[in-house]
């Protein structure tokens, strides 16, 4: 390709700078030129983009959100719509489109292959790391750790007091940051998709409150459970108030919420941005087309995008086992 378009999609998440960052030095190194479109897929609707050269990137490796900024598009849905942001790229001269987003965004690419025959690849941005076909997602891992973070202060004060909190941690459908946050601050329970369903929320509620019972007799202590969002109708809040109302038990109710989408990224998003970012150009190069980047056991790898967002990406299941072994003994001991 001589000139790429380049856009950020869907909800931010730390490290698509560096992803940036890595497209546009890749791109340079090959005498190809990188347009930046601002405002994920209305930018191509707005037709105001920007040339990205070396100073736009300078210094951005470290930045969270993303310079190019991210929205939802609505307009893109439609034929109209993909048929405008097919002039713009033709009208640019833009013979390849990369796309750093999550399965939303790489269901637009497929959607605008129909009306725009250039080539185009998609780059796994997003902290819910719910895309098939890469161990990993940019912004996971800063999302996970941010969330650590949090909950550890949370676990201070909810010492102090004896107190049960209730977390509910993002993830949209998908329960790989509650499950990695879950174990690594030793929550003493885990809520999410993976182990629970809505069918059974009564069952739940009594299970857990005879739970919480036994830990409160047994030991004088902090119960923190996290939850996944959208497992539960209505989230914490509800369910703080549905342990009140039928148990009388108290709890404080507690959403992280955006503070996990934010902040600097950490040392591994960074360095999967930066060889996802390369990998990208790379296969431009190559002629490859309607592909991600992906990375599996460690190796770059391209998969086809109808791949990547058939929503099969499952909790890996070590983790869900050393999970349920850790609270069969936390359970019944005082650890
Ligand atoms: P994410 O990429 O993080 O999953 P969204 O699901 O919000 O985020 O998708 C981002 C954008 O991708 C949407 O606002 C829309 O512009 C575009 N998009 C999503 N699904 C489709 C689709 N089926 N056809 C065309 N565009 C889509």
């Amino acid at each position: 390709p001589k000139r790429i378009a380049l856009l950020t999609s869907g909800g931010d998440a730390p490290g698509m700078n560096a992803a940036i960052r890595a497209v546009v030095l890749a791109a340079h190194h090959f005498h190809i030129e990188v347009l930046g479109f601002f405002h994920g897929y209305n930018g191509l609707l707005e037709n105001d983009p920007t040339l990205l050269d070396l100073s736009a990137v300078n210094d951005i490796i470290r930045l969270g959100g993303t310079i190019l900024k991210s929205a939802r598009c609505p307009q893109f849905q439609t034929e109209t719509g993909l048929k405008q942001a097919a002039n713009t790229l033709v009208k640019q001269h833009c013979d390849a489109l990369i796309v750093i987003g999550g399965d939303g965004s790489f269901a637009g690419l497929l959607a605008l292959k129909q009306h725009w025959d250039g080539q185009m690849i998609g780059i796994p941005g997003t902290i819910d790391n719910d895309i098939d076909g890469s161990d990993a997602t940019i912004g996971f891992s800063t999302a996970v750790n941010t969330a650590i973070n949090a909950i550890d202060k949370i676990r201070d004060t909810a010492n102090a007091f004896e107190r049960i909190f209730i977390v509910e941690l993002m993830g949209r459908h998908s329960g790989h940051i509650t499950f990695n946050v879950g174990v690594a601050c030793a929550a003493e329970q885990v809520l999410s998709f993976e182990n629970f369903s809505a069918d059974n929320r009564e069952q739940k509620l009594k299970q857990l409150a005879q739970e919480i019972a036994s830990v409160q007799q047994t030991r004088h202590n902090s119960y923190i459970l996290v939850i996944a969002e959208n497992v539960w109708p209505g989230g914490a809040t509800a369910l703080a108030r549905e342990l009140k109302e039928t148990f009388a038990i108290d709890s404080t109710a507690c959403v992280l919420g955006h503070i996990q989408r934010g902040g600097s990224p950490d040392a591994k998003d960074r360095v999967i941005a930066t060889k996802m970012g390369v990998a990208a150009v790379q296969a431009l190069i190559n002629g490859e087309n309607e592909v991600m980047i992906a990375e599996q056991n460690s190796r770059m790898c391209s998969v086809a995008l109808k791949q990547a967002i058939q929503h099969q990406k499952k909790i890996n299941p070590n983790l869900v086992a050393a999970h349920e072994n850790i609270l069969a003994v936390t359970a019944q001991n005082q650890c």
